[in-house]
């Protein structure tokens, strides 16, 4: 890959400016711990290989900021892709079938 980091699903430059992408890992990485948010796998203590992951799909959620970004592993990321993580499929599921449950 050469010049400006794409984004994956929209195709827009920069979509996170690198230097702020890599303060951001930090953050996230103190907030939930090195590791990756799916197979737990530990990263180092400089992050190598670690990448950031939009937790609920970027095309569905436009939004690129920490609380939508979890630290994920390449193979993670990769199969991950825009696939909606199973914990909020199952919440919405839980959401819908509250909603239209007949009254008790
Ligand atoms: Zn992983």
């Amino acid at each position: 890959m050469s010049g400006a980091r794409r984004h994956p699903v929209t195709g827009k430059k920069d979509w996170l400016h690198s230097k702020a992408r890599a303060m951001v890992r930090v953050y996230v990485a103190e907030r939930d711990g090195a590791r990756c948010h799916y197979c737990r796998t530990p990263f180092p203590e400089d992050l190598v290989g670690a990448t950031l992951d939009h937790y609920v799909p970027y095309s569905l959620w436009p939004m690129s900021k920490p609380r939508n970004l979890v630290l994920a592993c390449a193979p993670c990321n990769n199969a991950k892709a825009d696939a909606l993580p199973l914990t909020l499929a199952w919440l919405l599921l839980t959401a819908d079938q509250a909603l239209y449950a007949p009254a008790a």
